[in-house]
């Protein structure tokens, strides 16, 4: 019986993550006895701002902050309330902007109805947007020959988990389902970047199933619990399964679990490597952060001459 190679996002993440901790310790060891005539951190800081209390949000953020403490990487918490003015909102972007102690800011989506997202994340440096969602990082990732200063976490994250897994994408048949601004779309970008022909799968495309079941590389961003079935895989392809869907389980004390876009059981039994969810991409998003803003911190640091 066939079975796909797991691929343990969790045990890959936690490796990167120790990665990051040695170099956010190097950083400090290399440059702390430097003295300057400015201010210049050593230390890799990250703002995480939230607007409001929903639940998930939040339990998004607290993992953040917490990665952020584990590896060395200063966190900055900026938590407002869910009537905060649009400018007041932006006013504290501009403050973090400013802030020479913090290289990364993330404002934790969704915002409130009241706001304009696409304004508040256009008003962030791109040197320090961490989340890669700023239009210019994102015109950057979508053209040829240009380089974004920072790539989107989550997409980031299923391509290192393709390469650290020895998975070359150069010259393969790749679909995107789903094309979101978070997910879909940049994860299309970066394959194409990755040189593989790519075909983004969405919610008006007829027969997703027949590009599917000729693709190399399956990235599953729809979700949609289970969309997409065993058979529809080609034999030996490898499945990147983003979809996080909560799905009624009476057997479970909180009465829920989560599943992927793909059925799991099935897609094991064909598929040539498969990441698991939970426990896949999820643990990677985070991991991919602390990257960031080490990079982020690495660049201003770099820009410092130490003569
Ligand atoms: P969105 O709802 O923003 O986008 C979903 C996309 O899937 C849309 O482009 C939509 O098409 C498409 N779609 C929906 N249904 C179908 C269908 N039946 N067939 C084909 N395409 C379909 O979701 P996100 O991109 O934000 O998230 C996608 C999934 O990934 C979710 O389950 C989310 O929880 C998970 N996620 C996980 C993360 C992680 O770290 N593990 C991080 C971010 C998200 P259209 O554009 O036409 O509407």
């Amino acid at each position: 019986d066939h079975k796909a190679a797991i691929i343990d996002g969790k045990a890959i993440a936690q490796t990167i993550r120790s990665e990051i901790a040695s170099e956010v310790r190097h950083l400090s060891q290399k440059y702390g006895k430097v003295t300057l005539s400015f201010p210049l951190s050593r230390v890799p800081g990250l703002a995480v701002v939230i607007v409001g209390n929903r639940k998930d949000s939040q339990s998004y953020v607290g993992m953040k902050r917490k990665a952020c403490a584990e590896v060395g990487i200063k966190s900055f918490d900026v938590d407002l309330p869910e009537q905060v003015a649009e400018a007041e909102l932006i006013g504290k972007v501009h403050e973090l902007n400013a802030n020479p102690d913090v290289h990364g800011i993330l404002v934790q989506l969704p915002l409130p109805k009241h706001i304009n997202e696409e304004k508040v994340l256009s008003e962030i440096r791109i040197e320090k947007d961490v989340d890669g969602f700023h239009p210019l990082n994102i015109g950057k990732l979508a053209m040829k020959g240009r380089d974004p200063l920072f790539l989107p976490c989550t997409p980031k994250g299923c391509l290192e988990l393709l390469s650290r897994s020895g998975i070359s994408i150069k010259g393969k048949k790749a679909v995107v389902v789903g094309r979101s601004n978070i997910v879909g779309l940049p994860v299309s970008l970066l394959l194409l970047k990755a040189d593989a022909t790519v075909t983004m799968v969405h919610s008006h495309t007829p027969d997703p199933e027949s590009i599917i079941r000729e693709s190399d590389i399956i990235i599953a961003a729809a979700g949609q619990a289970k969309m997409i079935k065993g058979s529809w895989i080609k034999p030996g392809a490898a499945v990147i399964d983003v979809g996080t869907n909560a799905i009624d389980d009476p057997s479970k004390k909180s009465g829920y679990r989560l599943v992927g876009d793909v059925d799991y059981q099935e897609a094991c039994k064909v598929a040539g490597w498969i990441t698991p969810v939970p426990g896949g991409v999820g643990p990677m998003t985070v991991a991919m952060l602390l990257k960031n803003t080490l990079d982020g911190a690495k660049r201003g640091i770099q820009m410092v001459r130490f003569t």
